[in-house]
């Protein structure tokens, strides 16, 4: 379980803001995220916020490394779509990774599988990156369902846009039972589904980044970190603490 004896893969941490913040707390929190995050690192780091905060976060963080990505994306170019943001409007803005399928997405909006395939070739029809959301519910865990749950997740896009589409993409592992919810997967139940989806993705899965996300904190992110196949961590409470994401960030800097 050694990374050096890996693939080097660059970690990523990724902050979820979900519909989080305002004017001043988005500039209270980037000031000091970035003022803790000078110089190189061999780590990188993005900052998802709400939309209407877009050109306010791009300014905060026009000294910084820290780049800007989206929590969610149409699945259309343009067009009449009431409320709803293309992937080219994204590109504009200079957003680098878009995360797609996330669990509240999945539940809230019911965005199917196909949809999600649909958003994913979207965002890497302008360049972006997309973030892949899969994970199993706490149900579907209990029962032994785990497993089949992602791969039914992580195919609909392999089959619509192959396995190499992923060299251009992130994958997050994020179980809904932990998002949110204070409840980590262990490393070891982390590092079991990480490496189950580097193997569904063949060659491409030695070099694709694979997050893990749900309650990852300060105290427990070095921990996951040290698992081969955990490249990174996407967080939602997390991010919206600069002293707890910067501390996740670092451990992630190695
Ligand atoms: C998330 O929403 O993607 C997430 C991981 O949230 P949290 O870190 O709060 O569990």
């Amino acid at each position: 379980m050694n990374k050096a004896n890996n693939t080097k893969r660059r970690q990523l941490v990724v902050g979820n803001w979900k519909m989080n913040g305002n004017q001043r707390t988005n500039a209270e929190l980037l000031a000091k995220v970035v003022a803790g995050w000078q110089g190189k690192h061999n780590a990188d780091v993005a900052v998802c916020p709400p939309f209407p905060y877009f050109q306010h976060t791009l300014e905060l963080l026009a000294s910084s490394s820290i780049v800007l990505g989206a929590q969610s994306v149409s699945e259309y170019e343009s067009g009449a779509y009431t409320g709803e943001v293309s992937a080219r409007m994204l590109a504009d803005w200079q957003c680098r990774y878009v995360i797609v399928g996330h669990n509240e997405r999945r539940r809230m909006q019911q965005e199917s599988d196909t949809q999600v395939a649909q958003k994913f070739v979207a965002v890497q029809r302008e360049q972006l990156v997309p973030i892949l959301c899969v994970g199993e519910s706490l149900e579907q865990r209990e029962t032994g369902q785990a497993l089949a749950v992602i791969h039914r997740q992580l195919n609909a896009v392999v089959e619509s846009v192959g396995c190499d589409a992923f060299e251009h993409a992130v994958v997050a592992y994020e179980p809904v039972w932990a998002v949110g919810t204070g409840k980590t997967a262990t490393p070891q139940q982390a590092q079991e589904v990480h490496h189950f989806i580097r193997e569904l993705l063949g060659d491409v899965g030695q070099r694709v980044r694979i997050l893990y996300g749900g309650s990852v904190k300060a105290n427990n992110a070095a921990q996951l970190f040290t698992m081969t196949d955990i490249d990174g961590a996407l967080l939602g409470g997390a991010s919206l603490d600069a002293e707890e994401f910067l501390s996740i960030c670092r451990a992630a800097d190695i």
